[in-house]
């Protein structure tokens, strides 16, 4: 297993002030629906569907960006647990759409990847 090098003054300020770092560390509330040792899921604040739930790490990475090969996994499981989220809420054979916003263009407004999956409705194509 590789060595991560220490975080930068800089990253720790971030994670310091990240949202999505507070839920994992339950400072701030959420409505989980799953947790393991490298993962949490939990509700959007603000659903843009009848099903909107966020996966993320528990390791604050800011944007997709700073993945690294070592992450390659972590990825993999973030995406699969969509599929067992989507599974368990009985949209897996009506659809879901999963989506990472990265950077400005994309509107990605918390600095902390996070997989949106989306469900419940129709959703439109292309997106705005
Ligand atoms: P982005 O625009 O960065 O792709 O998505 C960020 C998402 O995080 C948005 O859908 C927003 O509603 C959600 N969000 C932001 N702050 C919180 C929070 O404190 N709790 C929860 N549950 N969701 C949040
Ligand atoms: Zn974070």
């Amino acid at each position: 297993m590789s060595r991560r090098p220490p975080p930068t003054e800089r990253a720790i300020l971030a994670l310091m002030s990240c949202v999505f770092c507070k839920i994992v560390a339950g400072e701030i509330p959420a409505k989980r629906v799953h947790e393991d040792d490298e993962l949490v899921a939990f509700e959007d604040i603000k659903p843009e569907a009848p099903v909107h739930i966020l996966i993320i790490p528990k390791r604050h990475i800011s944007t997709l960006n700073d993945l690294g090969s070592g992450d390659d996994a972590l990825v993999g499981a973030m995406i699969r647990q969509a599929a067992s989220i989507a599974k368990a809420r009985g949209v897996d054979a009506t659809g879901y759409r999963t989506v990472f916003n990265c950077n400005a263009h994309a509107g990605q407004t918390v600095f902390h990847i996070h997989l949106h999956v989306l469900a419940g409705r129709g959703l439109g194509w292309p997106p705005g």
